[in-house]
């Protein structure tokens, strides 16, 4: 698809019209990756963050927030349940802590890849180089950076002190050194335009991303961004942060990366309790992100307000969101469901 007639699907009400899209992706997603749904298990480590995006509600500046980090014995008793649940992947997540030592996710890394048969993804934010490849050469299997958008002044804008190059200079990093790796976008930031979004879904497909993260904007009161209005200058190319719009990102990203795996996001299922992953999974997405931090963590990682599943253990997650993926006629996932690349035959 071209951009205008990305743009046109970005711009479609017709729900007759949004039904040829809904199955074209859905039909994509059953021929590309099938009807398994893998189920990865998220582990928030630390809710401490040097940065200062203007989205975020674990940003440095939010004083009122009390910070945690999790000790190793406490992770580790984490991975164990996760492994018993049957899950193929852990994401270690926090947000940029510089508390984090390089060599303590290292030695993490070493001692999953030892005891258990568990895929890692690591979302630890933008890191120099050197300790990307120690987390690589530990067995580190994918890394996740959300670009939030590919626009560069919006990007600069939300993002103070972090030059657009850095973050694109580090997913190049990530695919040399061989990782899987995974970044997305926010879906109604303010100032966001069709044409932004429609140009984000050429990046993910012109960068072959394995992993692909699309969740709307949900403005958080602790942060810049609460007041969305003062930033919008044009309503008629403002891009909204519904549920039909953050699908119709999914399904577009589906049908232009057929590979790739993407997830129905926590933050999809907070604007749509009762049905948004399953909706999210008809529409295209092939993965979901159980919630394994501990109960008294996890209503720390308050990166914005209403976040599902907060108050829930990892045993109530988990046996809800088996029973949501069975309820719409899919599987559960087994081993590590790694993105499977298609490779074309050449034989010139
Ligand atoms: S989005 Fe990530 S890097 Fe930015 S403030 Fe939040 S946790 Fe930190």
């Amino acid at each position: 698809m071209d951009l205008f007639e990305l743009e046109t699907w970005l711009r479609e009400k017709n729900s007759a019209q949004l039904e040829k899209l809904w199955r074209q992706a859905d039909h994509v997603r059953a021929h590309s990756v099938g009807n398994a749904v893998h189920l990865r298990g998220l582990l928030e480590i630390s809710n401490h963050c040097s940065r200062e995006c203007q989205y975020c509600g674990i940003h440095v500046g939010r004083k009122d927030l009390e910070r945690y980090r999790m000790t190793r014995p406490e992770i580790e008793q984490c991975i164990h349940q996760l492994v018993d649940f049957g899950y193929g992947t852990v994401v270690l997540q926090a947000g940029e802590d510089p508390g984090i030592i390089p060599s303590s996710i290292e030695d993490l890394v070493t001692w999953i890849k030892g005891n258990t048969y568990l895929a890692v993804t690591l979302s630890l934010g933008e890191r120099p180089l050197e300790v990307l490849r120690r987390w690589k050469q530990a067995g580190a299997d994918r890394y996740l950076l959300r670009i939030e958008t590919t626009d560069q002044a919006l990007l600069d804008s939300i993002h103070p002190g972090r030059p657009y190059g850095s973050r694109m200079d580090t997913l190049d990093r990530l695919s040399q050194l061989g990782y899987e790796v995974g970044s997305g976008i926010m879906v109604g930031i303010p100032g966001q335009t069709y044409e932004m979004v429609a140009k984000d879904i050429q990046w993910f497909k012109d960068m072959d991303l394995d992993m692909i993260g699309i969740g709307p904007f949900i403005p958080h009161k602790d942060t810049p961004l609460s007041d969305t209005l003062s930033r919008v200058t044009s309503k008629k190319e403002q891009v909204s942060g519904t549920e039909t719009m953050v699908n119709k990102v999914i399904a577009l990203s589906r049908i232009a990366c057929p590979e790739a795996n993407i997830p129905a996001t926590t933050a999809l299922a907070s604007i749509n309790t009762k049905f948004g992953r399953e909706k999210a999974l008809s529409h295209g997405a092939n993965v979901v992100m159980p919630n394994v931090t501990p109960k008294v963590y996890r209503v720390l990682y308050d990166i914005y307000p209403g976040k599902a599943c907060i108050s829930e253990t990892a045993d109530v997650c988990h046996s809800c969101i088996k029973k949501r993926i069975r309820s719409i006629g899919r599987e559960i996932g087994s081993g590590p469901g790694s993105r499977k690349k298609v490779i074309s035959s050449n034989l010139n």
